[in-house]
């Protein structure tokens, strides 16, 4: 009799299942996790369906599983939508199978992990690597060896070498402590009405048990995150898990103490940075039911939870939820899909809500839960614009009187200050004075930012650097080499200069070298150590520095006007964002706006606190112009390594698109960025209404489009966020 086939579904850039043969003597069912050959190595992957027809006259030449894996089924509802993402966004769906079998490389049984411990006395020859080791190990106790190997920087020989002497010897490590429980009511906050009433909404949501939406929708400070904890601490009470989406984990530390403080102890964390071996654990957590809260980056979203029952996206109005390598996904709007699927409620938490989550809101798909008022009755900063064509600073300077004066006071009261720009490195744009050169990268289109601190000129797209010359490649002048523009190390010197006496520090992503080193450094801002901040958006994020009354903006244009049609929605996001940093604990926050354009509808709503009128002129403009929630949009961006193949390829894609009426292809152009890393680069948007399957009409295209070939590389965007 011939064996029964399964469909297995494999973690690689292909969209359909591969047929395998079942062993005798294995029983498999659709979502079990098994290893399988493909080509000439073993992969993990996962049984899609079972096939009943297999074609005959391929059965013999089909190839076995090789086992099931001892972890549990991935259920239904995670292989929908896995289908589901993968159809949307016109993903391989074994990309997007992918990103929930990222358990790391030790699958199955844990493996017995050997450590190492300090025994015996040094060795004869000592070598600087045998003494980082030793010191290493010098409180005596038992480490693990490969941890131990990294923490020193050495390699495993080294710590052979030493066991061979005798000065080290090694033993099996003890299994991981069992997770520890959160408590529901270790400590309740003590909510003002306002808090409680929506507080209660949110548990009340928790405890419905169905697919439900809220907007919890509170200004910055007004307690958003205590609230949702009481719809968290209602999922732990029925035994389910959560999800606390985060935009930025590497932010995440204060958020980690607060929900230790609520619940006793911390969540399980899951995003990119973790080793492979706590990565293997949180995956056995989440998949057992062990962890009741995971806090994570977008990728948390397809982790095989055994018994999801709420998903919480902060910030949710954040883009860096938007995935834009690979499989091109916004987490935010694929979470309230998840939730869908699972039937369960999801909880969208901002303090400026994307416009399409507000359109929802006001159209009643969304429940709206409000947080109106900061708590404990503290003032929205008071935010006033600096008109930089009337009090500008001098020239090379980017600090304005006004903004100095107000700087000054606060250093003097002994208060923080932040100065907002979002823009890494010291100047972006390098040029000669004697001939006009500027410095550009040489493979993107794109000029080579100043960073000082790294002494290199930097593309920020592709990560080439160059030391920066004394003297000027085109012309040979010395020494005549000027920084146009400011970034934040520049505006770190023009502090500096401004206040001697006062301690600065700058927060830029390219500064900071491991989610740890963040870390500390927010903590020595929170505990006061800092006068004057300066930082990129990075500071934007969700912190509370209890000193910081001010915030100056130094550069409010900065995302405005660049064709991005949601830059305005942005640019309000932002700001509001920063100055809600201000005045926190006190009260009594300051914001200034350095702006050429005080009479812009972002910059009034801005001043006059004035967040429905900004949200009704933008909702007003997205329906007249049909762009997104009121309409939908595709990118298609085809690159290749010379500009004709490029464009010979985007016209001949646009020549085949389908005809419907209610579909808009417009293009190709030429990207904004129209070279990156060599590449040329030609952009496609395609525009329809609401109603339309977007996702349906871009495969029936692709599928009869020209096949990109050789180096020509096609990129499918589904409700694009970057039109760079
Ligand atoms: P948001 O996320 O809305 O900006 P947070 O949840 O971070 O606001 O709260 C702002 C600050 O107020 C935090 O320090 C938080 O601990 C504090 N806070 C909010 N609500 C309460 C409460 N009911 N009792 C005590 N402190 C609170
Ligand atoms: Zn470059």
């Amino acid at each position: 009799m011939a064996r029964r086939v399964v469909d297995v579904l494999v973690p690689v850039a292909v969209d359909q299942a591969y047929s395998y043969r079942i062993p005798d003597g294995t029983d498999l069912k659709p979502g079990d996790v098994v290893s399988v050959p493909l080509g000439s190595r073993e992969v993990t992957a996962v049984v899609w369906a079972e096939n009943h027809n297999p074609d005959p006259r391929l059965h013999n030449r089909l190839k076995d599983v090789s086992e099931r894996l001892d972890v549990p089924p991935l259920k239904e509802e995670l292989r929908s939508f896995v289908d589901w993402v993968a159809s949307y966004t016109l993903s391989a769906r074994g990309m997007v199978l992918r990103m929930t079998l990222r358990m790391g490389e030790h699958l199955g049984p844990e493996r017995v992990r050997m450590g190492v411990r300090l025994v015996g006395s040094p060795p004869q020859r000592m070598t600087s690597a045998r003494h980082r080791l030793m010191s290493c190990l010098s409180d005596g106790l038992l480490h693990g060896k490969s941890d131990v190997a990294r923490e020193a920087g050495v390699s495993a020989s080294v710590i052979d070498g030493l066991v061979d002497e005798g000065t080290l010897v090694t033993e099996p490590m003890p299994r991981e402590a069992a997770m520890q429980k959160s408590d529901p009511d270790f400590a309740v906050a003590d909510f003002s009405p306002d808090q409680k009433t929506a507080a209660a909404a949110l548990q009340a949501l928790a405890a419905g048990d169905e697919f439900q939406v809220a907007l919890l929708d509170g200004v910055t400070g007004s307690g958003k995150t205590e609230v949702y904890f009481e719809a968290v601490a209602e999922i732990i009470r029925r035994g389910k898990q959560t999800l606390i989406l985060m935009p930025e984990i590497a932010l995440t530390g204060q958020f980690l103490d607060r929900f230790a403080q609520r619940f006793g102890v911390r969540p399980l964390e899951w995003h990119s940075e973790l080793s492979p071996r706590t990565r293997a654990r949180n995956w056995a957590a989440v998949a057992a039911g062990e962890a009741q809260v995971v806090v994570g980056a977008r990728s948390a979203l397809f982790l095989p939870y055994a018994d999801l029952g709420l998903i919480v996206v902060d910030e949710e109005h954040d883009q860096a939820y938007k995935q834009s390598d690979g499989a091109h996904y916004h987490a935010r709007d694929m979470a309230v899909v998840r939730a869908h699927i699972a039937k369960i409620p999801v909880v969208l938490a901002s303090a400026t809500p994307s416009v399409e989550s507000e359109v929802n809101a006001r159209k009643g798909r969304y429940r709206r839960v409000a947080l109106p008022a900061r708590f404990g009755g503290q003032h929205m900063p008071q935010i006033d614009t600096i008109d930089l064509r009337r009090e500008g600073p001098q020239r090379g300077r980017f600090i304005s009187p006004p903004l100095a004066e107000a700087i000054g006071h606060a250093v003097e009261r002994k208060e923080q200050a932040l100065l907002f720009l979002n823009r890494r490195g010291y100047a972006p744009l390098t040029l000669c004075r004697a001939c006009g050169h500027r410095f550009a990268c040489t493979i993107c289109d794109a000029w080579l930012v100043d960073h000082r601190f790294r002494q290199r000129l930097v593309c920020h797209h592709c990560g080439f650097s160059m030391p920066r010359p004394h003297q000027c490649p085109q012309c040979g002048a010395e020494e005549s080499l000027a920084a146009i523009g400011p970034g934040v190390e520049r505006l770190q010197e023009e502090a500096a200069s401004l206040f001697p006496d006062a301690r600065t520090m700058v927060l830029s992503s390219d500064l900071i070298t491991s989610i740890e080193t963040m870390r500390t450094e927010l903590n020595e801002i929170a505990e006061g150590r800092v006068d004057i901040i300066i930082g990129t958006q990075l500071v934007a994020k969700g912190h509370n520095f209890p000193r910081l009354n001010l915030v100056g903006v130094v550069d409010a244009d900065l995302g405005l006007g660049n064709g991005d049609p949601r830059a305005a929605e942005r640019t309000f996001q932002l700001l509001n964002q920063v100055i809600g940093r201000a005045g926190r604990e006190q009260g009594r926050g300051v914001g200034y706006l350095q702006t050429h354009q005080p009479e812009h509808p972002v910059m009034k709503a801005l001043v006059a606190c004035d967040r429905e009128a900004f949200y009704d002129s933008e909702i007003e403009a997205r329906e007249r112009t049909m762009y997104p929630p009121f309409g939908r949009l595709a990118s298609l961006i085809i690159s290749a390594g010379d500009r004709p193949t490029a464009e010979g390829f985007a016209r001949k894609l646009v020549a085949m698109a389908p005809r419907d009426e209610r579909i808009q292809v417009l293009g190709p152009a030429e990207a904004p960025l129209a070279v990156i890393k060599g590449r040329y680069r030609f952009r496609i948007l395609v525009k329809s209404a609401r109603n339309v399957d977007l996702s349906h009409y871009l495969r029936d295209w692709i599928a009869v489009g020209p096949k990109p070939k050789g180096n020509l590389k096609l990129e499918i965007d589904v409700d694009p966020q970057s039109f760079l």
